[in-house]
């Protein structure tokens, strides 16, 4: 086995980081509020287990989502959820399927569990064809919807119709679909094959607390909670991520400010002659150029240590054919975007 490699987290301060793709505004101030209050008469609330299943969560999260609570499982983080899915429906015989590329951590979940891993590729064009997803032969199948790290969404209608042909479970992950025009929140209502994965960690901004959660089919519901630590979610977790579910109106005005520095990253890497993909999520994958380099996996890694030498951290992802030139940015502030599009520009001056 291998272990997970995350992105760097730099030590000691002046970092522009846009490598893990953070929030880089604060979550909800009522998130803060209610950990406050868990926190009243010197913390006695800590002596006490918190609530076995995340109740008061899992109720907010169905707010959230109009979705009932009982079809909805708490984790410690959405990368929990991720391991109990496979730890419930993956092992030797029982393949986990993955769109390749995409999230590294499938493959690791998997290998725990003696579980093989299938991967369907991306298509040069960022397509996917269902019929190949369909007929994978895997158990339970990881779409991450957006694409990470390539960016591009896949649109639900073709989510429907990946989700008719399956014989096995179709896990949508939706890390990024706050970001994004639509998701497939709809087809885990409707459909009985079809899991939704949402985590507190980017749009909400608390990737610090660890929260995330499954809408599922009510039977998958409750396998997962047979298979789950009986307390998976701590008690200022369940507050506070309930609260920042509740806030939809800070939400709602974080949300805009990323699209909108998403959007004008995307057109100033364009106008400088980059390769940019569509960008649905929170961050932007891009090849860089310039007048003495074509894109090329040592273009990138020549940018990347000019970025880094400058306190600029972004991701390389070498080793895939579609992101091996580019760097994944993550969309930060106004002002670490006009940093990180400064350095480009002394980059490409060379
Ligand atoms: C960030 C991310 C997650 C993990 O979320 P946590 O809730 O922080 O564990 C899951 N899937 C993808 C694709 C991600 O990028």
């Amino acid at each position: 086995m291998r272990a997970y490699v995350p992105g760097e987290q730099p030590q000691g301060g002046g970092w522009v980081k846009l490598n893990t793709n953070e929030n880089p505004y604060p979550p909800s101030s009522r998130a803060l509020e209610a950990i406050r209050l868990a926190l009243a008469n010197e913390g006695a609330g800590l002596r006490l287990y918190p609530s076995p299943d995340s109740a008061p969560l899992r109720e907010a999260a169905g707010r959230f989502h109009s979705f009932d609570p009982a079809r909805i499982v708490a984790g410690n983080g959405s990368d929990d959820i991720l391991n109990l899915l496979i730890r419930a429906y993956a092992g030797p015989g029982r393949p986990i399927g993955m769109m390749d590329p995409s999230y590294s951590l499938y493959p690791v979940l998997a290998a725990a569990q003696a579980a093989e891993v299938i991967r369907v590729p991306v298509a040069d064009d960022l397509s996917v064809d269902p019929a190949a997803v369909a007929g994978c032969g895997a158990s339970v199948f990881f779409l991450t919807n957006p694409n990470a790290p390539l960016g591009v969404a896949f649109s639900p209608r073709v989510v429907r119709e990946i989700a008719r042909q399956f014989s096995g479970l179709l896990v949508v992950d939706e890390a990024y679909a706050s970001f994004a025009s639509d998701d497939c929140v709809a087809l885990a209502r409707e459909l009985s094959n079809v899991v939704v994965t949402r985590t507190m960690s980017k749009a909400h901004a608390l990737a610090g607390l660890r929260v995330g959660y499954a809408l599922c089919p009510g039977p998958v519901a409750d396998l997962l909670h047979r298979v789950r630590d009986s307390y998976n979610v701590d008690r200022l977790a369940q507050v506070a991520a309930a609260a920042a579910l509740d806030d939809r109106e800070w939400l709602t005005v974080t949300i805009d400010q990323v699209r909108a520095t998403r959007d004008r990253l995307v057109a100033a890497l364009r106008k400088m002659g980059w390769q940019v993909n569509p960008a649905s999520g929170n961050f932007v994958l891009a090849a860089p150029v310039s007048s003495t380099h074509a894109a090329s996996v040592e273009t990138s890694a020549d940018c990347f240590e000019f970025l880094r030498a400058r306190k600029i951290l972004v991701r390389r992802f070498p080793g895939h054919r579609l992101t091996e030139k580019s760097l994944r940015i993550s969309v930060g502030t106004e002002q670490e975007t006009d940093a990180f599009l400064a350095a480009v520009a002394a980059w490409m001056e060379g």
